[in-house]
């Protein structure tokens, strides 16, 4: 059972941190533009200030954060802590959520 448990808890906190990090990436760039109705799936990842497309592994949440200490890889610029916090804040929420249905399931 603690396996099963552990396995939930990591992997829900894994999908809430991505889903927080994609909510505050598509807010701040709408919140600009004002193109909220905008479909989603058509954006591309791309750094706010140089443009540069983003790799796989500029992507990953919170990891990729600290490793460039809150920068972007290819200009410098500064990112802002409002992702880090999203990325913890989500994986938080999904690792409970997970936890939550886990527990009504099988505990
Ligand atoms: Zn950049």
């Amino acid at each position: 059972m603690g396996m099963v448990l552990g396995f939930a808890l990591v992997s829900g906190f894994f999908n809430g941190s991505i889903n927080g990090s994609y909510l505050i990436t598509w807010w701040s760039r709408h919140k600009t533009s004002r193109k909220i109705l905008r479909n989603i799936f058509e954006d591309k990842w791309v750094c706010f200030s140089c443009g540069v497309k983003l790799k796989g592994m500029d992507m990953i949440p919170i990891y990729s954060y600290l490793r460039h200490m809150g920068k972007c890889r290819y200009c410098g610029c500064s990112i802002g802590g409002s992702i880090l916090i999203w990325e913890l804040g989500g994986g938080l929420l999904g690792a409970l959520i997970y936890y939550l249905v886990l527990k009504e399931l099988i505990l």
